[in-house]
């Protein structure tokens, strides 16, 4: 019973974490080192210790990827209507708009990456665990969509709790829609590469993040559908080391390739010239 009395962490050190300046130091959830926020940031957020991936924003993440100044933001102001007026949704949504800056936890748009005009888009896990409900699937579908009319690739950046519970069944469908996209996309003989980070789960691995036509993964990220403990309380087995990891992931034949984060842009380079050669023309034209 002890264990409840114990004072929290926050009054047990209060005094002389006050002294310290907030923010700049970040201790690795991994390796426990403590990191400096800039350093951190030079490092595009990887502990140079343990190689302990943080978490991008979107913002930072298609800086990460795509040339200087090329990127252009689409439906920028697409927000959900709160279609069931569940519970207090519509508040949270506002205190997360707030707090991110962002109408919804999807940010799309057009890119070049090394020369080729490409449709990107990144998920920001700061917004409600950047999980899929209608405006996620909407801005994603229409990314797809215009890609598939420029005849240009498209790149989607996976992190995703999964569906959003308070969308129901209209977020559910944006599994379906994406995927019918997608598979417009790729009858039109175009490339899709997705790029699953930490973590990808639910509804979004078991839509358009495992359908690429290159799947690509961050090291050590969580991959699944439901989570562990659910698949082990439902099957009452143990399950193998690593479960749901990338690594695991890559072994079973669901990843093609893990790339640090460092080297993901250049990858990307490589393959879009390998797979779309003409469009790196056409954007070094311009
Ligand atoms: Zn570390």
């Amino acid at each position: 019973m002890g264990i409840f009395k114990k004072p929290s962490l926050k009054v047990f050190g209060g005094g002389k974490k006050k002294d310290m300046p907030e923010g700049l130091w970040i201790n690795c959830p991994s390796c426990g080192a403590m990191l400096h926020q800039l350093e951190l940031d030079e490092n595009l957020k990887v502990c140079h210790k343990c190689l302990h991936h943080f978490t991008l924003t979107a913002e930072e993440r298609i800086r990460s990827v795509s040339d200087q100044g090329s990127f252009q933001e689409i439906d920028v102001k697409l927000e959900t209507t709160d279609p069931l007026s569940f519970l207090d949704y519509g508040e949270k949504v506002k205190v997360y708009q707030q707090r991110t800056g962002l109408k919804d936890a999807m940010v799309t748009g057009r890119a070049a990456i090394s020369g080729h005009p490409v449709l990107i888009g990144a998920m920001d896990f700061r917004f409600l665990g950047a999980s899929m409900g209608s405006v996620v699937g909407e801005k994603i579908t229409r990314a797809i969509e215009i890609a598939t009319k420029e005849r240009k690739p498209v790149i989607l950046f996976s992190a995703s709790g999964g569906a959003r519970m308070h969308e129901g069944i209209l977020s559910l469908m944006q599994m379906g829609k994406t995927s019918a996209a997608l598979a417009r996309h790729h009858a039109a003989r175009l490339p899709y590469i997705s790029v699953l980070t930490h973590p990808t789960t639910g509804g979004v691995t078991a839509s358009f993040a495992t359908l690429g036509d290159i799947i690509m993964a961050e090291p050590k990220c969580m991959i699944g559908f439901a989570g562990p403990r659910v698949i082990k309380e439902t099957t009452h087995q143990n399950l193998p080391t690593g479960f749901q990891t990338a690594e695991f992931m890559m072994d079973h034949g669901l990843v093609d390739m893990i790339v640090e984060r460092k080297d993901i842009r250049n990858r990307l380079a490589e393959i879009l010239d390998f797979i779309a050669p003409a469009s790196a023309a056409q954007g070094r034209q311009k």
